[in-house]
């Protein structure tokens, strides 16, 4: 017997998730995106370590902070609490 597979939106208030967070791509949840100016980084990965989605990764090669766009809910966090200014919150429509 196979299970029909719900979405986030039929989760009821206050109910509890059925699958672990690494199945859910919450991306679409977000109204913002953050954007990132390489430039103005100071590599000090505080966005990293307070990511709620932990949806922020640090590219050792290219040395460059990278989204993870699936997980990223747009909270805005990371924007806020950077020290550098390096990240900026835009609307998904570019607006
Ligand atoms: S918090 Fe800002 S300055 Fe620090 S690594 Fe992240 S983007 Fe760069
Ligand atoms: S906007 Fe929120 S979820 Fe997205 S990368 Fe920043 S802290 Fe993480």
């Amino acid at each position: 017997m196979t299970r029909e597979t719900k979405s986030w939106q039929d989760i009821p208030i206050a109910g509890v998730c059925w699958k672990p967070a690494t199945e859910y791509h919450t991306g679409d949840w977000r109204t913002f995106k953050p954007v990132y100016a390489s430039e103005k980084c100071k590599k000090c990965l505080l966005c990293s370590m307070i990511c709620p989605d932990a949806a922020i990764k640090w590219n050792e090669t290219k040395e460059v902070v990278e989204f993870n766009y699936d997980f990223c809910k747009g909270c805005g966090i990371c924007a806020n609490e950077c020290p550098g200014r390096a990240i900026q919150m835009i609307r998904e429509s570019g607006e």
